[in-house]
Parts: C-alpha cells; sequence; structure tokens
C-alpha cells in the first residue's frame, strides 16, 4: 500500500471517480491537487488545490492517482513514474479502505447485466452486498457505506484494473475479451493483459469464475492461484457451471431452467451462469439463485421489453451501440422484427447486418448521421427505410406491424449526433411508445 498519510497527491481526471478519490484521500491525511483538462467551474464540487491539467501538474507528487477515463501511459504519467512518484488507479485507492470481500466482474461484454444479477440474485438470498463500479457508485465512494459483513459487488473495466497492485477480489469473474478499446490498450494481448490482473492479485483460498469458452479467460485460469469455477454452454472439463437438458446447472445440480430466464438471447445465458457462479461462492444457495435469476427486472436500455400494443412487442435495446451488439438483439428476438438502426456511426461496417435482417426483418427503419452508409450497405438485404428521427421510425414501425411483430431499437452506433447518450435515447424511445 502506497503511504499516503501527508503525502502530495495528484488526482487525474475530476468525474465521479475522482471527486469521490479527493474525498478518500482527505480522510487519508493526504495534501490533495485535483487536475482536470477542464476548468474549475466545469467540475463538481470538491476540497482540494485545483491546476488545470498540463504537463507541470504531474511534477513533484509522491502519487498520482488516476481515474479510469485517464490513459496509464500519458507521457506526463510515464515521466512522473520514471521520477519515482507512485502511480495508481481509483479502484487501488478504494481497496485500501474498502471493507468487506469483493466480487469483481470484466469482460468485453455483459459486465453491467451481470453485476446487476449478482447484486440482485444476493439481495434474494439474504446475503448483505453494495453494487458499484462502473455500473454506478465509484468504488471511492462506496467506502463510507462498506462493511466487514458485506460483499462489495464491483463492475470493473481493463482501465480501473489495469494498475492495481494490492486490490483483490475474494471472487473474480471474467466474461469474455473481445476486440475493444485498442485505441487505448493498443494490442489485444495488453488489453486481456489488464483485464487479467484481477486474477493475477488473488490468492490461494480465492476464486475465480471463468468462461471455459474464451481462449484469453481460459488463460486467466490457467495462470490464477484461485481456485477456478469454469463456465460454458458445455459441461467444461473438470466441472463447473454448464447448461444441461434446459437447466443451468452446476456440478450436475439444477439452479434454474433456461425457459425461466426472464432475460433474452444466449450471451444473457452466459451472464447467468456467471452470475450463479460468484453468488455460489459468496455463499448464496442454489434455490436463492434460482429465485434470483426469475425475479430479475434485467438492466434498463439493455434489451429492455417497453410494452405490447395491439398484438407488437417494443424492445429497447439503446445500449446496443456496436455491430456486434446488435446482432445480439436480432438473435435473441422472435421475428418477423422492424429494427432501429442508425446514429454516430463508429467506424463500423455494417454488413454483417445483412443476412440475419434478411431472414428476420420486415424493415430497417434508419436514423440519425450513419443513415446513407448503413443504407449503402445493407441495400437490397431488407427493405430499408429512412426515417431520419427516431419519432418517425416509431411511427413508420407502429403504422406497419402487425401482431406478433416484435420493434426493436439497436442502432449499432453511439447517440450523439441526436441524443445526449445512449440512456437518452433509450427514454425517449420508450416515451414515444408509451404514449401511443
Ligand atoms: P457492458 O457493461 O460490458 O457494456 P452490458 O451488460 O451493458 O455490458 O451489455 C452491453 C451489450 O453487450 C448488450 O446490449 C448485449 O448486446 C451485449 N452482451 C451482453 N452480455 C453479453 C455476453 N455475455 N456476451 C456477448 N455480448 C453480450
Amino acid at each position: 500500500m502506497v503511504r499516503l498519510q501527508g503525502a502530495n497527491v495528484l488526482v487525474v481526471g475530476m468525474g465521479k471517480s475522482g471527486l469521490a478519490a479527493v474525498a478518500l484521500l482527505r480522510a487519508h491525511g493526504a495534501l490533495v491537487t485535483a487536475t482536470d483538462s477542464r476548468p474549475r467551474e466545469q467540475l463538481g464540487v470538491f476540497d482540494a488545490e485545483y491546476v488545470l491539467q498540463d504537463d507541470t501538474a504531474f511534477t513533484g507528487r509522491d502519487v498520482i492517482v488516476l481515474s479510469p477515463g485517464v490513459a496509464a501511459d500519458l507521457p506526463a504519467v510515464e515521466r512522473a513514474r520514471e521520477a519515482g512518484t507512485a502511480v495508481i488507479g481509483e479502484l487501488e485507492l478504494a481497496g485500501y479502505s474498502l471493507k468487506g470481500p469483493s466480487i469483481g466482474i470484466t469482460g468485453s461484454n455483459g459486465k453491467t447485466t451481470t453485476t446487476a444479477l449478482t447484486g440482485h440474485i444476493l439481495k434474494q438470498c439474504g446475503i448483505a452486498s453494495q453494487v458499484g463500479g462502473n455500473i454506478g457508485t465509484a468504488p471511492a465512494a462506496m467506502v463510507g457505506s462498506s462493511r466487514e459483513d458485506q460483499w462489495n459487488v464491483l463492475e470493473l473495466s481493463s482501465f480501473q484494473l489495469e494498475t492495481i497492485a494490492d486490490f483483490r477480489a475474494r471472487v473474480a469473474v471474467a466474461l469474455n475479451v473481445t476486440q475493444n478499446h485498442l485505441d487505448r490498450h493498443y494490442t489485444m494481448e495488453r488489453y486481456a493483459a489488464a483485464k487479467g490482473r484481477l486474477f493475477e492479485t488473488q490468492r490461494a483460498g480465492d476464486f475465480a469464475v471463468l468462461n471455459a469458452g474464451d481462449p484469453y479467460c481460459r488463460g486467466f485460469g490457467e495462470a490464477a492461484r484461485s481456485q477456478v469455477c469454469w463456465f460454458d454452454f458445455e459441461r467444461p472439463a473438470g466441472g463447473g457451471i454448464w447448461i444441461e437438458r434446459e437447466r443451468v446447472v452446476f456440478n450436475g445440480k439444477a439452479i434454474v431452467r433456461t425457459a425461466d430466464i426472464p432475460l433474452r438471447g444466449r450471451h444473457n445465458q452466459q451472464n447467468v451462469m456467471a452470475a450463479a457462479g460468484a453468488a455460489i461462492h459468496a455463499g448464496a444457495a442454489l434455490e436463492g439463485i434460482e429465485a434470483g435469476v426469475r425475479t430479475f427486472p434485467g438492466v434498463e436500455h439493455r434489451l429492455e421489453f417497453v410494452r405490447e400494443l395491439a398484438g407488437v412487442k417494443y424492445y429497447n435495446d439503446s445500449k446496443a451501440t456496436s455491430v456486434d451488439a446488435t446482432l445480439k438483439a436480432i438473435e435473441a428476438l422472435g421475428g418477423p422484427l422492424w429494427v432501429i438502426l442508425g446514429g454516430k456511426d463508429k467506424g463500423s461496417d455494417y454488413t454483417p447486418l445483412r443476412e440475419p435482417l434478411a431472414s428476420k426483418a420486415r424493415a430497417a427503419l434508419l436514423i440519425g448521421a450513419a443513415a446513407p452508409k448503413i443504407a449503402g450497405q445493407l441495400h437490397g438485404a431488407a427493405p430499408l427505410v429512412e426515417c431520419g428521427t427516431i419519432e418517425a421510425a416509431v411511427e413508420r414501425a407502429a403504422a406497419g406491424a402487425r401482431p406478433g411483430d416484435t420493434v426493436v431499437l439497436a442502432p449499432a452506433c453511439a447517440s450523439f449526433d441526436q441524443f445526449n447518450s445512449f440512456e437518452h435515447r433509450g427514454e425517449v424511445f420508450k416515451k414515444l411508445v408509451g404514449e401511443r
């Protein structure tokens, strides 16, 4: 653990994590300076010195605490490291003071769903827990409400994990490692290695819950000192959690019928297996896990059922901001579909959508700035309707849909051309559907 009492500490990045870090550092008796590329007036309120971010802010510090949004290899950070400054992340800082054991959940996709589900299951089982990390409350802000007899269920990204040294999860979960964030990590190997830190800091007696079907997760398990609980659709060699005769089972004992999982799609079956594995190793009973899975309301904006109207079902999957996520949505829903696509393009190739749209969609309704590009790439695969706005797309879908059809917002694009965030886009969609 880095010494903080009386230390000259710089906190970089004053979003939620940075604000929580400042408060925690003050409680440790550190002399805190905060820095951000935005001026102080645009930041939340905090009790520390402030300097606008430039190279000089980083010099002469004993400790630098990085928010997850800040690259760990900024040249100024590298120079400070070489000059002997300890560089840690906000998670590592929180880990010094968090009471109670932690469940750390990482992966490229499915983290939020699995974290929320794990928290819900523990609640159903009467096991005390608090949920945070990427999903909401910053780990440093969870310290005050942490207790020795309460689990911390944490959604953790590669950015939080890449700098950990002492942070240790009693139960560590990895769902998958697929291409993502290469702008920050440069190569798959480095990206995977950042996630792998979660398993490297575990000790004998801890547990790792890992996807046996993912090559990177297998690597984490092979290197781990902790005891591995594998999960997969087929029985993993050596046992664990898998699906057998339409049931999720733990070493052959039934946990829940797949038909009783309210979340749709095979990817969500993986999330259920991962959450069940985490809950089992936090002491949950299998019956409690079943009740938790069956009653899980899902996470907003992730293939969220909105309503049925005139025999037509409406789903909000505004979080589907990539082509891959849209493919998952189309796979998970029964046809015939009306798929609302478009928004701010992220340089994606949309052609993988051709085949699933051709087989399931009555039409794709195109909105936002990416519409012309999507239209060019999907031309001829399914009927395409240029709608411009989400309002027009909902209108068009409702006019054309017949009983038994499904309308889904799964845009495969970011939202920032027409909305503040994917949450905002989902809210607008739900309001439009709700008011019909
Ligand atoms: P994250 O927090 O990792 O972004 P979410 O739970 O918010 O994950 O899900 C984001 C999107 O990723 C979902 O809309 C879904 O399309 C996809 N997804 C969810 N779980 C999985 C999984 N286990 N494997 C692959 N894709 C998934």
